[in-house]
């Protein structure tokens, strides 16, 4: 199987190796709170470290921790679930994946509206599936419409993946658009939807819709979620899937045979996120809503950068086509993988090229870093840009 290295990381690492040979690198490349875990995590982290929480777990997570989601799900999207329905994972990635595997047999189709994170393809072929896409552009603000999922599925079609807010374009799907996709998959009840809703408190147009809470989709719909973002913990790594119960039988299968649980002390820093103040969540959004609305300025003034302002997450995702055919010296910058490469070299600035999102008219930037950097590295880039002939 010809899998492809994650994109985000690759970048994250070029960057960090260039930093290493003492050159002022900003990166805006991999996508990652820059805040600090909250402190009462922390604490609730080392008090687990004396109270010896360190044998392994139940293989789907500590109860307490499962019970802990339920109420959250519960408490923030209306939603039901039993603690038989959780399975704790090494963050909302491995989640993403071993439902992916769970579900996806050789030759299945899922359907990925595109530009998508650039997990989702690699992980659908890692269970020797079909990755679908389907495009959505800057015009249609990177959301793609029921008849477009409709005229996408076959027979052989076994999952839709959504994700909302949404990595790499920051498009958030109203409740209206929900609810046309749930309606029109009402006539595909085999299909299974899995809603990554990493971002759901990194919004700026009020709270989002889980795809979940259609009454058309009940019992179909996985929802994938975690602690990463909207708790500035992506280093602990848990993340979780909610699942029919078929499903997280089969996840918590796979989770027995080859990752047993996840930290056990993570776990518990996790459990404090969910039951404990709500208030560092919003205060980090609000910085976020800060940073987008001074990046979406300064990156508007840059020439050829359409940018398509987004609605939540924290990358902008400007296509860049019109700069394409230009050249740096003798070299023509041809696609968004050349202009990537080309703002590292001359600005110091690292982003991801589209490509690895399905996208390649575009290039993202993340905004999860000080105003002070953002200010300088997009002033870097307007100027490497403005050098371009
Ligand atoms: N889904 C999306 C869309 C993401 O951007 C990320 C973060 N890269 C993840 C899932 C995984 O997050 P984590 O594994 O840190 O929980
Ligand atoms: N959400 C981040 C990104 O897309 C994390 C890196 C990754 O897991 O791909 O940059």
């Amino acid at each position: 199987m010809a899998l492809s290295p994650s994109a985000t990381f690759a970048m994250s690492q070029k960057a960090a190796d260039l930093k290493a040979t003492g050159l002022d690198v900003i990166s805006l490349s991999v996508g990652e709170p820059d805040f600090n875990t909250p402190d009462h995590i922390k604490e609730a982290a080392k008090k687990a470290i004396d109270g010896n929480f360190s044998f392994y777990t139940a293989v789907p997570g500590y109860l307490s921790l499962r019970e802990a989601v339920c109420r959250k799900l519960k408490r923030e999207n209306g939603l039901d679930f039993t603690p038989a329905q959780i399975v704790i994972g090494n963050g909302a990635k491995q989640e993403l994946c071993d439902v992916i595997l769970s579900i996806v047999n050789k030759g299945d189709e899922v359907l990925i509206p595109v530009p998508a994170w650039v997990s989702y393809m690699e992980m659908v072929k890692i269970a020797e599936g079909v990755p679908v896409t389907i495009y959505a552009g800057p015009e249609q603000k990177f959301k793609v419409t029921a008849e477009q999922i409709e005229a996408a599925i076959t027979p052989k079609t076994k999952a839709l993946m959504l994700c909302s807010p949404s990595n790499p374009t920051g498009s958030v799907y109203s409740s209206e658009e929900l609810a046309s996709i749930a309606a029109m998959l009402a006539k595909y009840p085999d299909i299974i939807v899995l809603s990554d809703e990493i971002y759901e408190h990194i919004t700026y147009v009020g709270k989002t819709v889980s795809i979940a809470s259609f009454p058309e989709l009940k019992d179909r719909v996985v929802v994938i979620n975690g602690v990463s973002k909207a708790y500035a913990m992506t280093g602990w790594r848990i993340g979780y899937c909610a699942a029919p119960l078929h499903i997280a039988k089969a996840v918590g299968k796979l989770h027995g045979q080859y990752t047993s649980n996840c930290s056990s002390i993570a776990q518990k820093a996790a459990e404090a996120a969910y039951d404990g103040p709500q208030d560092c969540v919003e205060d980090m959004r609000k910085a976020f809503e800060r940073r987008r609305d001074l990046i979406v300025g300064l990156a508007k003034e840059i020439p050829g950068f359409n940018v398509t302002v987004p609605d939540g997450a924290f990358y902008i995702f400007p296509e860049v086509s019109a700069l394409f055919g230009k050249k740096a010296g003798e070299k023509v910058i041809a696609n968004a993988d050349d202009l990537a490469m080309y703002l590292l070299e001359e600005a110091l600035v690292a982003s991801v090229s589209g490509a690895a999102f399905g996208a390649p008219c575009c290039i993202r930037f993340s905004y999860a870093t000080s105003d002070e950097k953002l200010v300088e590295a997009m002033g870097r880039v307007r100027r490497a840009v403005e050098k371009l002939k």
